[in-house]
């Protein structure tokens, strides 16, 4: 159902399309915030066009006394799947980075600015990502500020450009300002790098990998007691 609006033209009221029929994620979220609720309600969510195509939401995963907090774009095929974020080919490569930034997954808060997979089909029953719009990405966003509401972790990571410009605005880039400490109230330490899918899209992975790691490395070492 196309939401509408009336506009008086020249003595009369003239029905209007809105641009955006879609609620966002506000009209979804819970009364109460707790991760139990935000979990249930994220299922019903109809903020946007993306739950149509994908198998269900995923929510962010993790410890909810997490000092960091890890922000990615979207799941993925498989983590579309399996119901949890950073389970494919991304994630294993976050999981190396991590380790050898000396961060232990196991004590972070890791989720996505969208929490529906966009994809678009390929060749067979392939589904290959499909990056979700900046309209998508604010309709979703009231999930992630009340996940960020909730863990109030020290430091923020922001993996690749969808989800800092989610958080720090559309201009933000991600190559002129990444493995930087950035101006901001959100955590302690904000700081944004590349998406761990971008190592594995690389011809140059290893020192794709190394400077991930580099940029990890500013939150163990602002940490390190
Ligand atoms: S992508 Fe976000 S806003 Fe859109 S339907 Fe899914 S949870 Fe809701």
């Amino acid at each position: 159902m196309l939401g509408r609006h009336r506009i008086r033209v020249s003595g009369y009221l003239r029905p209007v399309p809105t641009r955006n029929p879609y609620p966002t994620a506000a009209a979804f979220l819970p009364d109460k915030l707790s991760m139990t609720a935000l979990r249930d309600a994220v299922q019903g969510c109809r903020g946007c066009p993306l739950y149509a195509n994908a198998t269900q939401a995923v929510f962010g995963e993790g410890t909810l006394k997490a000092e960091v907090m890890l922000v990615g774009e979207q799941p993925g095929d498989q983590e579309d799947k399996a119901g949890a974020p950073f389970v494919g080919p991304a994630g294993k490569v976050l999981d190396r980075a991590l380790e050898e930034a000396g961060i232990d997954r196991g004590t972070t808060y890791v989720t996505n600015a969208v929490k529906h997979f966009k994809w678009k089909a390929a060749r067979g029953t392939r589904r290959i990502h499909d990056k979700p719009s900046w309209t998508e990405t604010m309709a979703c966003r009231p999930w992630l500020d009340a996940e960020l509401a909730l863990v109030k972790p020290r430091a923020l990571v922001l993996l690749g450009a969808v989800a800092a410009q989610a958080l720090l605005g559309k201009t933000f880039k991600v190559t002129q300002q990444r493995g930087k400490p950035l101006d901001s109230e959100l955590a302690d330490l904000v700081l944004a790098t590349i998406h761990p899918s971008a190592v594995l899209r690389a011809e140059n992975r290893d020192e794709m990998f190394a400077e991930l790691v580099d940029d990890l490395r500013v939150v163990s070492r602002t940490f390190a007691h």
